[in-house]
């Protein structure tokens, strides 16, 4: 049994420590020691990363290596509890038997810390006014992930939300114990599963009561803000992605800098940027009927100056709506027995609209499609589709077709 001194002191960031076995795994070496500060991965909560250094001038047994080489400093890379022992999985191998200090990264724990009692306060919230068991938590790199039993609205999320920030200005105690067994039997506690031996109740005053084996900060206070930035159906349930402390801090930094851009890009105040965006939108919409109206009659005009008499009117035009292109060639109908709207470039090719009143337009649609690589059919009097020819290559079928 690897004694954890993270249990009896959470806020350590270096100890000393005997080596009790170093061997070669794959990869690395598993490092074992009498006792520890490192926490291992467990209930939701990361592990600790760090180094491990032989105190100088310390002679101890040598462990079977890779290369002969013994090292004086190593890197902690994955810590794991193994059958009641911690197992640093490390860079390199030291020496047994040897007294070390480790040194814990401790902005990784100290953020570990914060999340897990953020949690903590979240989930006992929610179990408590909701009824909601937490079925799943993970500390990811970006953002906490907390899974619930049942569904929540957006008023619960947000009235659970402010409850839990609540608690964090309250800044109660945070306390961890191992009550006895008559104790245990008499308390009312969240636990995710069946626990034998000793169980370790963490208590945050007012807000929750659960068995864990995580580390914790001492006060609510130091957790910072925890806030609530998406939720998703989850197993029956709900999935809520979370920030917490400084992941919480530097995310309302982000937005408030980019709040400010829109606002001054709106010149509108910060708190009323959304109306400000309703009116633009608004005014974007009457802008695109006008702009509907004005190339209607564009279009209209267009048609009414091919001259009269003409027996067919082949268009090439760009950046027009296949609406558009359908309007203009019937507009030219009204003049010619021929007519034709072909809208794009030669780069990307055209798409077109042809009617004809006279002939029988889907067999010539099938003509033209064949001898210019296109595609799409229609009955008379319209046939649309589109071709990937280049523009001199569709006139000079045309010509030829007597168009
Ligand atoms: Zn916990």
């Amino acid at each position: 049994m690897t004694r954890r001194l993270y249990y009896e002191d959470a806020y350590l960031k270096e100890f000393m420590a005997q080596v009790e076995e170093c061997r070669p795994t794959d990869g690395g070496y598993l490092i074992f020691l009498d006792a520890t500060a490192f926490y291992p991965e467990g209930g939701g909560q990361p592990c600790d990363l760090g180094t491990l250094e032989t105190v100088s001038g310390e002679e101890g047994g040598a462990p079977e290596t890779k290369d002969g080489k013994i090292s004086q400093a190593v890197r902690v890379l994955d810590v794991q509890e193994t059958d009641g022992r911690v197992a640093h999985f490390t860079d390199g191998p030291l020496l047994q038997k040897t007294a070390v200090r480790g040194r814990i990264d401790w902005q990784r724990r100290l953020t570990h810390m914060r999340e897990h009692s953020g949690e903590h306060i979240l989930s006992g919230i929610i179990c408590k006014t909701y009824g909601y068991s937490n079925i799943g938590f993970h500390m990811g790199r970006e953002f906490v992930t907390v899974d619930f039993s049942g569904l929540l609205t957006q008023e619960q999320i947000g009235a659970a939300q402010r409850l839990a920030n609540e608690k964090v200005l309250e800044d109660v105690e945070i306390k961890a114990e191992y009550p006895g067994a008559e104790s245990l039997s008499q308390l009312e506690y969240r636990s995710k599963k069946e626990i034998s031996g000793p169980v370790r109740i963490v208590t945050i005053p007012g807000a929750d009561c659960c068995a864990c084996c995580g580390t914790h900060v001492k006060r609510t206070g130091e957790i910072g803000p925890i806030r609530v930035i998406g939720s998703e159906h989850y197993k029956n349930g709900i999935r809520l992605n979370v920030l917490i402390g400084e992941k919480a801090l530097a995310d309302y930094a982000q937005k408030s800098e980019s709040a400010a851009k829109i606002s001054a890009l709106l010149s509108a105040k910060p708190d009323q940027t959304a109306e400000a965006v309703e009116k633009l939108l608004e005014a974007m919409n009457a802008l695109k009927m006008e702009y509907g109206a004005l190339r209607f009659r564009l279009l209209e005009e267009k048609a009414d100056s091919v001259p009269k008499g003409q027996k067919s009117c082949v268009l090439f035009e760009q950046g027009l709506s296949v609406t558009d292109a359908r309007r203009l060639a019937d507009r030219l109908q009204e003049k010619v027995e021929f007519s034709a709207v072909f809208c794009g470039s030669d780069e990307e090719g055209y798409r077109y609209v042809i009617l004809s009143r006279k002939g029988d337009i889907a067999a010539f649609g099938r003509a033209f499609n064949e001898a210019l690589g296109g595609r799409g059919g229609g009955k008379a009097p319209m046939i649309q589709g589109s071709v990937t020819a280049l523009r001199r290559e569709i006139e000079a079928y045309l010509e030829k077709m007597g168009i």
